[in-house]
């Protein structure tokens, strides 16, 4: 079967804490590993930026389903393509918090004007590479 990945930042609603994202965490993995989808989502500087990979009918409603969520506003479409295989394909969801840890922030800065994450402004490529990286980074610990 066809595999395809999405990739979309949204905006985090005033108050969103490390709580929140757990709690999005655990309902995402309970969710989604019946169903084959994979993926990461990173959280900071009140963005959030995540991928989700699997077949291309539970993909979309999976991001069908998280668009009415309200704990965020202002979700923008980044990728929504075929892929050959699985790059986060460990995860059912892992969730990463995007704090001021110089590791991070220097991946941050390897694919933006600045060390703010601020998805919205990097390219599909850009955030691709950089959830690659987080990942790999979470992989290593
Ligand atoms: P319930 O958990 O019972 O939720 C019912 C309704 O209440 C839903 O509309 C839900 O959006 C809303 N809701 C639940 N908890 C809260 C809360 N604390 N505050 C405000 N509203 C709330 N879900 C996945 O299955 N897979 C994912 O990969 C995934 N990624 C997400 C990424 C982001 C950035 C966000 C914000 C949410 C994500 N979610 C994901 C959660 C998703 O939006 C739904 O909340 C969840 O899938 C609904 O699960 P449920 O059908 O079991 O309903």
């Amino acid at each position: 079967m066809a595999l395809y990945r999405l990739i979309y930042v949204s905006q985090a609603v005033a108050g969103i804490s490390y709580s929140d994202l757990i709690d999005i965490m655990q309902k995402s993995e309970k969710n989604n590993m019946p169903v084959g989808i994979t993926g990461m989502l990173s959280f900071g500087d009140s963005m959030f930026l995540q991928v989700l990979e699997g077949s291309r009918r539970t993909v979309s409603q999976t991001y069908n389903r998280i668009l009415g969520d309200k704990r965020h506003v202002n979700a923008e479409l980044i990728e929504f393509s075929e892929i050959e295989h699985r790059d986060f394909g460990l995860w059912s969801m892992k969730a990463v918090q995007i704090d001021n840890h110089p590791e991070i922030r220097n991946i941050i800065l390897k694919y933006s004007s600045s060390s703010t994450f601020s998805p919205i402004s990097m390219t599909g490529k850009q955030c691709l590479n950089f959830l690659r990286e987080i990942m790999d980074l979470y992989q290593n610990k």
